[in-house]
């Protein structure tokens, strides 16, 4: 059975939070003098009221959440904000391992940050490594799971192999781990199926990450969403940093949250150009193999990727180099980009290609 207090910190459970101003007087009306801020206002206000920046931001951003909780199918409690969804990622490390003790189990290849996460903070890492068709080897994650070990990070769609996880392999995860299971799910807006925020009141273990970076198209906030029981989100806000999301990116952020058709159009966009990229490139007689794709990127297995990645930077078109990644052995990660430039990239493909049998 899950218990949440046997998988805290115990300094964590019974921590005093900060209290800013901001919670002790939640009302909008009044003289507020009671947070030193600068009442006759900033360098850079402007007229109009939203345009003003010299009073602290709400800490709990309220508005948003109250936005977001319909969009997502969740309660306005089950949400938690951060600045980018690795603020998440290293609070839950923060309230669960303690360091030099406690480890956590991420299935390589995967994204980078839930093992520099763990590093920072003096965790031990426990590294299973997904299937070659980039799949939970559940049997193998059961047993390498220790007794001091607090989460495992699943990314579904997966970074940098761009597949959905298996659902079933995650529930039995999720039935048979005591401890949290991140479901890092960045890239669910490509992928074609439903997010596991539907079963946050079935699994109190659960914890789904999400990012305003991507389908959004807002990367420059800095902006993550993390679901998770009522119980476990208050943890993650008692040890956040007070003002964790700033004013400007608040506002900002409301703004997106009314404009999620905007937000399907785009995905819808980049769901057509993925499908048209991966055609052109399995036409491409260099490329050895081209993975499906759940995502806004694609992972492409080239004879000499090192060769291939250079030869684009030269050309000013970065792409991610993961040929030295376990796994990936071979591959350069693409991400799907407008149609002129997945036309540049096939182009310059090309280009490498006749290049190579002319110079031979
Ligand atoms: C891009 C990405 C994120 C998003 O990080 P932010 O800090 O929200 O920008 C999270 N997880 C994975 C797997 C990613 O690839």
């Amino acid at each position: 059975m899950f218990d949440l207090n046997t998988i805290l910190r115990p300094h964590i459970i019974t921590l005093t939070p900060y209290s800013s101003a901001r919670d002790e007087y939640t009302g909008k009306e009044g003289i507020f003098l009671d947070a030193n801020e600068n009442a006759f206002g900033s360098t850079i206000d402007g007229s109009a009221s939203e345009d003003h920046y010299n009073r602290y931001p709400d800490p709990h951003q309220q508005a948003i959440k109250a936005k977001l909780a319909p969009i997502k199918g969740v309660r306005p409690t089950q949400i938690f904000i951060g600045n980018g969804s690795d603020e998440p990622i290293d609070l839950l490390v923060r309230a669960t391992c303690t360091p030099g003790s406690d480890s956590i189990l991420i299935l390589p290849p995967t994204y980078g940050m839930y093992e520099v996460s763990a590093a920072i903070n003096d965790v031990q890492l426990i590294k299973v490594p997904l299937t070659t068709d980039f799949q939970i080897d559940v049997p193998v994650v059961l047993a390498a799971i220790q007794p001091r070990t607090k989460l495992l990070f699943v990314c579904s769609p997966n970074n940098p192999t761009g597949n959905l996880i298996d659902r079933e392999a995650i529930i039995t995860l999720l039935t048979h781990f005591n401890g949290l299971v991140v479901v890092d799910e960045a890239y669910i807006d490509f992928a074609d199926t439903e997010s596991f925020t539907a079963l946050l009141d079935q699994y109190p273990n659960l914890v789904v990450l999400q990012t305003f970076s991507k389908a959004w198209g807002l990367a420059a906030l800095r902006s993550g969403m993390c679901f998770a029981s009522e119980a476990l989100i208050e943890v993650l806000n008692k040890i956040k940093p007070p003002y964790n999301v700033s004013g400007p990116t608040q506002q900002l952020l409301l703004k997106a949250l009314n404009q999620v058709p905007a937000k399907d159009a785009m995905v819808s966009q980049i769901l057509a150009q993925r499908e048209e990229l991966i055609a052109k490139l399995l036409n491409l007689p260099l490329v050895r193999h081209v993975y499906p794709s759940d995502a806004n990127f694609i992972l492409v297995k080239f004879d000499d990727p090192k060769a291939v990645f250079d030869y684009l930077i030269d050309q000013q078109i970065i792409v991610r180099d993961r040929h030295r990644v376990k796994l990936c052995e071979g591959c350069l990660r693409i991400t799907v980009g407008t149609p002129s430039e997945n036309e540049q990239v096939l182009a310059m493909l090309k280009t490498y290609a006749n290049h190579l049998t002319t110079t031979v």
